[in-house]
């Protein structure tokens, strides 16, 4: 598991003492019923935390829970996401279940991939097909009417919190859009392939299903595992024919793959894992086409990169036989992912998957090292140097980074 990388001076140490007891407490629990116990008193806990508009006393709590007790980090930060992206909401005497969810969109373009303000027509549109293929029947739910690149969802927890809770209250009082200003929002950094995000909240009666797949199918009596595993495929494949058509115009020369539905955070870690391989993809197919040459011609270098501990792979790619760096992605650990998960492999699907069949991964580790001058990342050449990619010269004029 990823160690957090915010270490601050504590801001209260009696309210972190009782946060690391609450977490331990519930990490050692014995039984449903104990453990509902301890959720509801950190539930309340986290809660006052992410009301003084400050994360400094949970990060604190994060990064000595993680030295102490692993299980109880892990507990901690899936009780500070649930708190974060559920709620329930009590309206004129109706209790509602309410979720920020999030659509992400993998994208890659030659030109750029668009992020900002999104019309009504498309949103008014996307709602018609959310409803159709991935909501279940009779939710509230709301959209905000902006496409998110990763530099503009909110920074940290308590404005995490802060956008769920505007989201939360719109569901309920059925208001279709939540309008997002431009100017408050970060610029966007400029990448051949990038992640775009819809976000949202849905509101039911307390209780019942928000999602088609949480609806009663009566083929699920006979193997649900199965049935249920393939519901949700057969959901998303539906979801992205006629998603992705009403997308198609707001991503004029992009590759599209549109992505489940989720609450928030388990959609966010689906797609940096599956932003992996697309970006791969995208790297060896502007390669291909760019420099007219087949994947088979290149020679890909891993490596393993770290700061404390392993954080990213750093993949170059040069000409069989040949040193200078072409290009370089990264491809950085995910949520509970560590030196001992299977990333290499992984990697080496993925390139296969793309027809480089030529890989080295290389014996000795790297700091995370990056460019002076640009802030690029630097990559591992054959001869086991970092080096700066540098693409042929005359595909200079339109500079790309890639990740
Ligand atoms: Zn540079």
């Amino acid at each position: 598991m990823k160690k957090p990388h915010i270490s601050r001076r504590a801001k209260s140490p009696r309210a972190i003492k009782e946060l690391i007891r609450l977490a331990i407490g519930l990490a050692a629990s014995g039984s449903r019923t104990e453990d509902i116990f301890w959720e509801d008193q950190l539930g309340i806990k986290i809660n006052a935390q992410l009301r003084t508009g400050d994360d400094q006393n949970l990060e604190t709590t994060l990064d000595q829970l993680y030295d102490i007790d692993p299980v109880g980090y892990g507990e901690f930060i899936y009780a500070i996401e649930a708190e974060i992206e559920c709620s329930v909401i009590t309206k004129e005497n109706s209790v509602y279940d309410v979720l920020m969810f999030a659509i992400p969109i993998l994208a890659w373009s030659r030109f750029s991939i668009p992020s900002g303000p999104v019309s009504k027509a498309i949103t008014d549109n996307l709602r018609i097909k959310l409803q159709l293929c991935v909501l279940a029947k009779d939710v509230k739910f709301t959209l905000t009417d902006y496409l998110f690149s990763p530099d503009q969802l909110p920074r940290g927890y308590h404005l995490t919190h802060e956008l769920a809770s505007k989201l939360w209250m719109a569901a309920v009082a059925g208001e279709e859009n939540l309008h997002m200003n431009p100017r408050q929002l970060a610029e966007t950094g400029r990448f051949l392939s990038d992640t775009r995000y819809l976000i949202g909240a849905v509101a039911v009666p307390q209780g019942k299903p928000m999602f088609r797949w949480q609806e009663n199918n009566k083929a699920s009596q006979i193997d649900s595992s199965s049935i249920e595993k393939s519901l949700k495929q057969g959901i998303l494949h539906l979801w992205q024919s006629q998603g992705e058509e009403t997308l198609r115009s707001l991503f004029p020369g992009c590759t599209l793959e549109l992505l489940l539905p989720d609450g928030f955070f388990s959609a966010w870690r689906m797609a940096d894992r599956l932003a992996r391989p697309y970006s791969m993809h995208a790297a060896i197919d502007f390669i291909q086409s760019t420099l007219n040459t087949p994947a088979s011609a290149l020679h890909a270098i891993i490596a393993e990169f770290r700061d404390q501990w392993l954080e990213e792979y750093r993949i170059s790619f040069v000409f069989k036989g040949r040193n200078d760096v072409l290009y370089g992605i990264v491809w950085a650990l995910v949520g509970e992912e560590n030196e001992n998960s299977d990333t290499v492999e992984q990697i080496k699907i993925a390139l296969q998957e793309c027809g480089v069949i030529h890989t080295t991964l290389l014996g000795n580790h790297f700091s995370l090292e990056y460019c002076d001058e640009c802030g690029a990342p630097l990559f591992p050449n054959p001869e086991g140097e970092i080096v700066h990619a540098d693409f042929p010269e005359e595909i200079e004029k339109s500079p790309i980074h890639l990740h």
